[in-house]
């Protein structure tokens, strides 16, 4: 009986004395250490362990690829198949700027509540979906989006959760955007994407430290590349769209309307540079057929552009002019793929892995924190094992 209480006595001051930050970088493509110069990731890369590619799931978009990094799930088990799509049964749409912060779009089970549940204490600074109560839960510790944040304030909340002596977090998650949304408005190229670049590895700098120093395991996770965007193509004037809803996702768009096979046959035809799809013969490999909130038509550009369909009186808008995008076939276009590096703790130093899959990101954590990943999720823990010790 004493033996049994020493042993968990150990068990919780060992896990508390290791804490795991996670630092999330929305669009670090697979090659930005090198073409950007990020000198910060290229030490890590080198102290620790990384994954040279990591694909993201179809859309290769934020919010269905942090749902399946934070659940182990493909966005058509999770539900969140898009930054913007409808839903039928609810009679609504999802749009990542109005409607995220209500959980009751997420399902899946997300990493936090899984670590919460076995007992550890998680702390989140922005990671899609933290925020917003998925399955009527928060992490203890968590901040509500809000873009105006600064990196200073994010690097110092980093160092006051490291620092607390009751309750201190086991996984600290922060999130960075700024490379992301630079290269959307300039390019993946631009200049301005280049400073952010060097900014987000400043500020990783900065928390690399801090973790080294508390002991901490670092692990650095993204949710997809990016391409230099070719052109924009408005659809709307190919066929007649009254009875659908669009929703265009930059660079896809789904419809979901009254009579898709008039739909369908107006626009089969006239395919150029894009392709229609039936839910059904959606290409099997982007795993997204099997759930109704996906389009009953799905247009995807073969190149890098981005495609809308603008209804009368559908109320979808404009898909800006980017320079930047993603969100395109992974498999076709491998400039959508991330990397993941992760340093200290059982990480193995030097380890390299070529390939595995933002789904593969949640097993790692939970394994990370010591805690069973949830049975049947699609990611896969074998494809990253040969990172660690
Ligand atoms: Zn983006």
């Amino acid at each position: 009986m004493l033996r049994f209480g020493l042993a968990c006595l150990f068990a919780v001051v060992s896990l508390s004395a290791q804490p795991l930050v996670i630092v999330a970088i929305d669009g670090l493509r697979h090659d930005f250490i090198e073409v950007h110069k990020m000198q910060t990731l290229a030490r890590l890369r080198v102290q620790g362990a990384t994954v040279a590619h990591m694909q993201p799931s179809f859309p290769s978009t934020t919010f269905p690829n942090f749902h399946s990094m934070a659940t182990g799930l493909e966005p058509s088990r999770h539900g969140l198949v898009g930054m913007v799509f409808y839903d039928r049964a609810r009679k609504s749409r999802f749009n990542y700027q109005t409607t995220s912060t209500d959980g009751s779009w997420y399902g899946g089970e997300p990493f936090w509540e899984t670590a919460e549940e076995a007992g550890r204490t998680v702390a989140t600074f922005f990671w899609p979906g933290t925020d917003a109560g998925v399955n009527g839960k928060w992490p203890t510790y968590f901040r509500r989006y809000d873009w105006r944040v600064q990196h200073d304030e994010k690097v110092a909340q980093v160092g006051e959760w490291l620092a607390l002596t009751k309750r201190r977090p086991d996984a600290i998650v922060v999130y960075f955007s700024d490379i992301d949304s630079m290269g959307h408005r300039h390019g993946p190229l631009a200049l301005e994407t280049v400073e952010a670049a060097k900014k987000v590895d400043a500020s990783v700098a900065r928390i690399a430290e801090m973790a080294s120093k508390a002991g901490a395991t670092l692990l650095i996770v993204s949710d997809h590349g990016q391409s230099a965007v070719e052109g924009h193509l408005d659809l709307t004037p190919l066929a007649d769209f009254r009875g659908c809803i669009a929703a265009n996702e930059a660079p896809i768009t789904q419809l979901y309307c009254d009579d898709p096979a008039r739909v369908y046959a107006e626009l089969k035809p006239k395919e150029k540079g894009w392709k229609i799809y039936r839910r059904a013969e959606i290409p099997a490999h982007l795993n997204y057929r099997d759930n109704p909130r996906i389009g009953d038509l799905l247009i995807v550009p073969d190149r890098p552009w981005i495609v809308q369909v603008l209804p009368v009186g559908d109320g979808s808008t404009a898909v800006p002019h980017l320079k930047g995008m993603h969100g395109y076939d992974p498999v076709a276009n491998r400039e959508m793929d991330a990397l993941l590096i992760g340093v200290g703790g059982p990480f193995k130093q030097g380890a390299r892995v070529e390939r595995a899959r933002t789904v593969d990101v949640a097993p790692l954590i939970l394994h990370l924190l010591g805690v069973a990943a949830p049975t049947g999720i699609d990611g896969d823990f074998n494809r990253v094992r040969g990172l660690l010790r």
